[in-house]
């Protein structure tokens, strides 16, 4: 490329930038570079970078500048709508075709990428319509047209089985990618070790040398801490405090500046915390697929508007949500996966200001969490016969969520040693580091009262006595249908199984318990 043209490049991109996105400048220079890479156009490109870097105008602003058409990928329809929204309020041309658009308008999306001089500049669509038989003879036209300028594939981690959200229908990309080789494809994530890396670049056959644009995973913004719930007299109330206290100062006209999440693996469980919070002077609300679709949204929508600071939600929530004043997250379980916890916490802080992540760990959460990986992967190995490596590498990404609780040590460091990166300054931005003597205590504090617990409960080594379990068996314990609301549909055929199993475990868990039979009583199975 010679340098007239790249300076005329640079300028178009300049342009673009402060005309169609309204933007003054690029975030960082990385996010410029990446920009300009892209806009050349000429090779395939791995985006890595944390949530709220500005990942999507590494594509959006090529597209713009592009002559021809840029099909996204995306798996969920509402990450899809935020986007498709927010480019159709810049004048952007855009559309998406997915499950949940009516005949009519995907008729007139159709007709105008099959027309002279189609007006869309990008189409976003989810790997299932990528694949889908109906979806090919367009695909077919554009490719022969050579109207195709880019396929970009964002949260791409979704192709990779080693990563915590795998998405079939995106291995299924890689036949899509081989019908059109020479197109420059693009490859965005905010979470991915070498493995999951190694796993996009082979699955979407990028070309090599693949260009590489990836930061450091450490976010200074954010505080991590960690509490041990088994140590707390009342977690509910430490939840309180700790909400109160990120969410700072209220304004004049008495509300709060920001606001927060507060993430549970049961839906009960978040009824129930939305209940204390409230009564406890912290006005919260529960988020979950328990709920109609309309509660739902009005409750995002009020959360959204800051009319409620807290929602307390299941991890169906948050994906593709763009709040830039999320001034905490709060764990009261724990993650699946270091991968997921990254995630999830980094919705905290978009805005660089300072915001706090906290969880709470408890080794009765860890066992049942431990228990149900367990099984998910048993079930796997029935279904296929054998054990492949990455079924293992779930109960890895676990230990590294546990590892990150229970170890003497800075918690950025735990999360930049799982992702590969060096250790970041953390600059007294985790309890650890911070305070390291009242980290070792808490966790002498918790071995002690997990042995003398061991020495009256013979034979067990893992369950407390706390309420944890109260929450998690008696109140119902869904499993993972409940923890990953996506993979519903899956879960739920084996519901009877599973709640068969719980009453098991459940029931085994009591007989270790002597004493505390009461409960047994009123235990309710889930589901
Ligand atoms: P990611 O996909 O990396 O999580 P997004 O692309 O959703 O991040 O961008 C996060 C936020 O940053 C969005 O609100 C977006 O409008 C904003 N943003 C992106 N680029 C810039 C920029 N150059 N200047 C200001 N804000 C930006
Ligand atoms: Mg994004
Ligand atoms: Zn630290």
């Amino acid at each position: 490329m010679n340098g007239c043209f790249s300076a005329r490049l640079e300028a178009r991109v300049q342009e673009t930038l402060k005309k169609v996105f309204g933007f003054d400048s690029f975030k960082t220079s990385l996010q410029e570079r990446a920009v300009m890479t892209v806009a050349k156009g000429e090779k395939d490109v791995f985006i890595c970078m944390p949530t709220g870097a500005g990942k999507s105008l590494c594509y959006q602003l090529p597209a713009v500048l592009a002559s021809g058409i840029t099909i996204v990928i995306s798996p969920l329809i509402a990450l899809i709508q935020d986007q498709v929204d927010h480019l159709l309020s810049l004048n952007v041309k855009v559309s998406s075709l997915n499950s949940k658009i009516s005949a009519q308008e995907k008729k007139a999306i159709v007709a105008d990428l099959m027309s002279e001089e189609p007006q869309i500049k990008l189409l976003y669509i989810t790997p299932e319509m990528a694949a889908s038989s109906s979806f090919q003879p367009t695909l077919e036209v554009l490719v022969s047209r050579n109207l195709l300028t880019y396929l970009i594939v964002d949260e791409a981690h979704c192709v990779s089985q080693w990563g915590h959200d795998f998405r079939p229908d995106y291995l299924r990309l890689g036949s899509l990618r081989h019908r059109i080789p020479n197109v420059p494809c693009v490859a965005l994530t905010a979470t991915a070790t070498k493995q999951v890396q190694d796993d996009i670049v082979t699955s979407l056959k990028l070309r090599q040398p693949v260009t590489v644009f990836k930061t450091s995973c450490f976010r200074s913004n954010l505080f991590y801490d960690v509490q041990y719930k088994e140590l707390l007299t009342d977690p509910y109330e430490n939840l309180k405090d700790f909400c109160l206290k990120a969410l700072g100062q209220k304004s004049a006209s008495g509300g709060y500046l920001g606001c927060g999440i507060v993430y549970c693996r049961m839906r009960e469980v978040c009824d129930r915390l939305a209940i204390e919070l409230s009564h406890r002077g912290v006005k919260a609300k529960a988020y979950h697929a328990g709920l109609k679709a309309a509660e739902r949204t009005s409750v995002q929508n009020e959360w959204m508007e800051e009319k409620i600071p807290v929602i307390v939600a299941t991890i169906s929530f948050g994906m593709g949500v763009d709040k830039a004043n999320v001034r905490f997250v709060a764990h009261w379980n724990l993650a699946k996966s270091m991968a997921g916890y990254y995630q999830e916490s980094g919705r905290a802080g978009r805005d660089g200001k300072i915001s706090c992540c906290r969880l709470y760990y408890s080794r009765t959460d860890r066992d049942q969490v431990s228990f149900l990986i367990k099984k998910e992967i048993s079930k796997l190995q029935e279904k296929r016969g054998t054990l492949k490596e990455s079924d293992k590498a779930m109960m890895t990404d676990f230990d590294a969520m546990v590892a990150f609780c229970g170890e003497l040590g800075c918690r950025h460091a735990a999360i930049a040693k799982y992702f590969g990166d060096a250790i970041p300054p953390c600059n007294k931005c985790c309890d650890y580091c911070k305070n390291p003597a009242a980290v070792k205590k808490h966790l002498e504090a918790l071995e002690q009262c997990t042995s003398s617990w061991n020495r009256t409960h013979i034979g067990s080594s893992t369950y407390s006595t706390d309420q944890d379990l109260y929450e998690g068996g008696r109140r119902g314990c869904g499993g993972f249908s409940k923890y990953d609301e996506d993979s519903r549909s899956v879960d739920e055929a084996n519901e009877e199984n599973r709640k068969k199993e719980w009453n098991n475990f459940y029931k085994q868990q009591m007989k270790l318990r002597k004493g505390k039979e009461a409960e047994k009583d009123n235990f309710v199975p889930p589901g």
